[in-house]
């Protein structure tokens, strides 16, 4: 089962993601709890690339097709094997977070970034996606509590990050059957309990 975290900056994926590995893993599990842009060797020397620049540095195509990369290795060489010996994989964004941020953020186009991301990974996609949804000055709040202390996108307005929740939220409801939206402004106990839930729905199928 192939389980990704996807939100805003500051919505408390990691948190949640560690939580549902600790779970999985405590009722006996195989679990990969991995993370992007990193997860490999390779991926993680490119998410520090990208993220020693800060926004404006590096040109949107070239920042796509380093995330693109990064993603390409992370299925190839560490999600694609997890899943054959039957793990439970769960990744802290994946091509939800392109779509979004270099696809609307940026403005390359969502259809186009897709198609990127579609190639890099040969069609890999999650059977459930957890979004959690955060409201734009929650979300800063969060990031400059710390949470997020490498997050590059710190310094981008309100206006930016409102753009990336609408933008999650469509692709969330353009596939509903895979998503589960969440309001990440809950008590985090309270959201493990219900993505563990829908996780053991998932593995039961
Ligand atoms: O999720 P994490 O905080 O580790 O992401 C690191 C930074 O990279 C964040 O600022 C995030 O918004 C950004 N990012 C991005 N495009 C992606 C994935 C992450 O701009 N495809």
């Amino acid at each position: 089962l192939f389980v990704a975290f996807e939100g805003g900056d500051g919505a408390g994926k990691s948190t949640q993601a560690r939580l549902l590995a600790e779970s999985l893993r405590a009722a006996g599990h195989d679990v990969l709890l991995t993370r992007e842009p990193g997860g490999t060797e390779i991926g993680e020397k490119l998410r520090a690339l990208v993220l020693e620049h800060g926004h404006g540095e590096v040109d949107p195509r070239t920042e796509a097709l380093i995330f693109a990369a990064a993603r390409a290795a992370h299925v190839a060489q560490a999600i694609r094997p997890a899943l054959a010996r039957g793990a439970v994989v769960i990744t802290d964004r994946y091509i939800g977070s392109s779509v979004v941020y270099q696809g609307v953020g940026r403005s390359l186009g969502a259809e186009d970034v897709e198609r990127l991301n579609t190639w890099a990974t040969e069609g890999l996609w999650p059977d459930l996606t957890v979004l959690l949804d955060v409201e734009e000055s929650e979300g800063r709040a969060r990031r400059t509590a710390g949470e997020a202390a490498e997050d590059r996108l710190e310094s981008e307005p309100d206006a930016f990050h409102r753009q990336v929740r609408t933008a999650f939220t469509a692709l969330a409801q353009a596939r509903p059957e895979s998503h589960l939206v969440l309001d990440a402004a809950r008590d985090p106990q309270s959201l493990a309990a219900e993505i563990l839930a829908a996780v053991e729905r998932a593995l039961a199928e």
